[in-house]
């Protein structure tokens, strides 16, 4: 990709020059590569070849492909004292460089402060004379500069060392804090090199949670909601229940194989939450609620569209379905507010809140048309 510009010449050489020119392309990007990122370098290469071709006229008038290449065309051309100077153009920010304009501004304020001088000392003189003294005095001041240059460019290696050293550090820090935290033990069991969990407690953690889901949708609902002690019997129960049968389930799959059988378990657990919510969903089915609201939708429907009997059933029936979903969340969620205050140490209190104006969410299902049921739309 970097010697696309220069293909034509490319084709001109032999195979070893070809591996010469190929040996000079890889050190000049390597050369790039410290002083930009490594993604950049080729395309850098190859803009710094056209730009060459641009100087001689195109391909077709480089007369020696080899000796241009390896003397003009590869490599970096430093104008001034910065190591990022190519051709007067910054290799890093591809913009004109600063420190060309400032050698340019530079060189013409001295001429012009040495000519200044040489007319005022020898303001009696030839201008022969002045010309002469003037170069000689020139030439002392750009030794000078170039002294003062040449401090300067090793400042800014220096600077540029600095700055990918500081990078090598960086790096070196986030591989060793990866190394660290894939070393750490399993914060559950104690083994070492597990990145803090192990497979087999992050499948134990993952079958739990499914499980402690799978037990909420028995508790929510058969337990009554607003009997505390009932709900937390109830969820012991349960939960030691479904651990059993999580336990023979896993047994049966994996046998003796500890491992075998932590990995079987968020599967089994995953397939036993489908199971009871299936189950839930079909209990609320046949809910007062979803009883209600299926009979509401029908007869709306049928006010509508007298005689569509068979149409008003599948209207009912997807109202009790929808019925039954929005009951099953809505009773997750009043568990979970049981639970939270439960453990803050205060009792449910819907009932005395129902009883100063405030109705339950359950209250809330009002099931006669026009009422306030969820997901009417099909109702009206
Ligand atoms: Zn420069
Ligand atoms: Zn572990």
């Amino acid at each position: 990709m970097s010697l696309a510009p220069v293909a034509a010449l490319w084709r001109l050489l032999s195979r070893g020059q070809q591996a010469v020119i190929r040996r000079a392309a890889v050190q000049a990007l390597g050369s790039l590569s410290e002083l930009v990122d490594a993604q950049s370098a080729p395309q850098l290469l190859a803009d710094r070849l056209a730009d060459r071709l641009d100087e001689v006229g195109g391909e077709a008038l480089v007369r020696e492909p080899v000796g241009w290449l390896l003397g003009r065309g590869l490599v970096q051309r430093q104008v001034c004292g910065d190591v990022r100077c190519d051709d007067g153009i910054r290799l890093d920010t591809r913009g004109d460089c600063p420190g060309c304009v400032a050698v340019t501004a530079e060189r013409r304020a001295v001429r012009a402060r040495v000519r200044g001088e040489i007319d005022a000392e020898l303001a009696g003189d030839g201008v022969v004379v002045r010309q002469a003294a003037f170069e000689e005095r020139l030439r002392e001041r750009t030794a000078l500069n170039a002294d003062r240059a040449c401090a300067r460019r090793a400042r800014i290696v220096v600077e540029v060392e600095a700055r990918q050293a500081a990078a090598v550090r960086r790096r070196e820090a986030e591989q060793a804090a990866e190394a660290e935290r894939r070393s750490a033990a399993c914060t559950q069991c104690g083994l070492p090199g597990a990145a803090g969990l192990c497979p087999q407690c992050t499948y134990r953690r993952r079958a739990d949670a499914l499980m402690t889901e799978a037990v909420d949708l028995v508790v929510a609902v058969r337990a009554d909601l607003d009997d505390a002690a009932q709900g937390t019997e109830l969820t012991e129960r349960c939960a030691a229940d479904t651990r059993a049968l999580l336990t023979r389930a896993c047994q049966r799959a994996g046998g003796s194989d500890e491992a075998l059988m932590a990995f079987t378990a968020p599967q089994v657990a995953a397939q036993l939450l489908d199971e009871r919510r299936v189950s839930a969903v079909r209990r609320l089915l046949v809910s007062e609620e979803a009883e209600a609201e299926a009979e509401a939708v029908y007869e709306a429907f049928l006010r509508r569209r007298p005689g569509g009997h068979r149409a008003a059933e599948a209207a009912a029936e997807e109202a009790r379905r929808r019925t039954a979903e929005y009951l099953l969340r809505h009773k997750l969620g009043q568990l979970q507010v049981v639970r939270a205050r439960v453990a803050a140490g205060r009792k449910p209190t819907w009932r005395n809140e129902s009883a100063a104006g405030v109705t339950s969410p359950a209250d809330n299902l009002v099931v006669t048309p026009g009422g306030v049921a969820p997901h009417r739309a099909s109702a009206s």
